[in-house]
């Protein structure tokens, strides 16, 4: 099955394809597995990511419907929000940034360093919050505010996780194939984190819809297995609708939360040595907050025997490098 992505306005905002690294030193520390990364870390406006890829729909559809201002949500250390500040910046869009002091991390670094200060740098309007309530005011009253002065605006979810926004990853999941078709290779498993899903919801609906044989795991960092699949089978549903097709099985789907740790964005030893394996066999470093809880459960299943000897596992390395500078006490502590 072919998929059509032309009738979705899309703005450009990242360097694409990008790189699929062969692993080998992370391999032959992993049992003789083959680690492909692909490198959705690298490039792009606002330090790069995974958030690019969505937004690059979701401020398609924003222009498209006349926005001028642009209002998302997030955690202080949110990736996503940093990635927004940064798009709206390159397009002359308002945007503001309404966070929720929800991870339990204090301190000088995890409040005014990595993606917080690079959010400030690009622009955007920050507004934080002490809990859901003060969110939802914060909100209602930038909406008000726009509405009296005239202005349009777009409202975008936590982590840009609508079937709009997994239209990027239904294209980041097109290019992977062409890639590995290119090399004459192909993937036995493809691994994500999961945290708001929209990534790996336009990934394994994409697969499907392609008909890839392709085993795809869903490292959760947040949720529990049970609410990461509801939301993944929620916006990958809305996605199929979206692109005209009936809602996907996701037989292929296997989801994992042993690496998720005591809550969002809190440390775990296994991260930590997951970031350590990253940085000292191939010079890749990982952030703390999802791709080290990905990596910690990759890692865990690999040592565990969950792989066959060479097979391929493709790693997205979804980005979120601002966000080690938060935790570098912890960082260092850890070392
Ligand atoms: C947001 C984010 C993810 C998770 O993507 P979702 O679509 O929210 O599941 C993974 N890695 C990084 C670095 C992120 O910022």
């Amino acid at each position: 099955m072919t998929i059509d992505l032309t009738p979705f306005p899309r703005v450009p905002l990242g360097h694409w394809p990008t790189p699929l690294d062969e692993c080998p030193r992370l391999g032959a520390e992993l049992g003789g597995i083959r680690p492909l990364l692909k490198r959705d870390d690298v490039g792009g406006v606002g330090a790069g990511g995974n958030k690019l890829r969505k937004l690059e729909f979701l401020l398609g559809r924003a222009l498209a419907d006349g926005a001028e201002q642009v209002i998302t949500f997030g955690a202080v250390q949110t990736n996503h929000g940093r990635q927004t500040a940064a798009a709206c910046a390159r397009l002359g869009l308002r945007c503001d940034l309404v966070l929720t002091r929800s991870v339990p991390m204090s301190g000088a670094a995890y409040d005014e360093s990595g993606n917080i200060a690079l959010d400030h740098l690009y622009g955007a309007a920050v507004h934080l919050c002490d809990g859901p309530e003060e969110t939802a005011q914060v909100y209602a009253s930038l909406v008000a505010d726009a509405e009296r002065a005239g202005r349009t605006t777009a409202t975008f979810p936590v982590g840009g996780s609508s079937e709009t926004g997994a239209l990027g990853y239904v294209a980041a999941t097109i290019e992977l194939f062409t890639q590995l078709d290119t090399l004459g290779t192909s993937a036995d498993t493809l691994l994500v984190p999961v945290g708001s899903a929209g990534t790996v919801a336009g990934v394994a609906l994409a697969a499907e819809l392609l008909g890839r044989r392709v085993r795809v795991e869903a490292a959760c960092i947040s949720h529990t297995a049970a609410e990461s699949r509801a939301d993944i089978e929620r916006i990958a549903s809305a996605t199929a609708a979206l692109l005209g097709h009936p809602a996907p099985t996701l037989d292929a789907l296997v989801l994992d939360d042993r690496a998720v740790g005591p809550a969002y964005g809190v440390p775990t030893p296994q991260m930590w040595e997951a970031l350590r394996l990253f940085a000292r066999t191939e010079g890749v470093t990982l952030d703390p907050v999802y791709t080290g809880k990905a990596a910690a459960c990759f890692l865990d299943r690999a040592r565990t025997g969950e792989y066959r000897e060479g097979e391929t596992v493709v790693f997205f390395h979804t980005g979120g490098l601002p966000g080690l500078f938060a935790y570098a006490p912890q960082l260092l502590q850890a070392l």
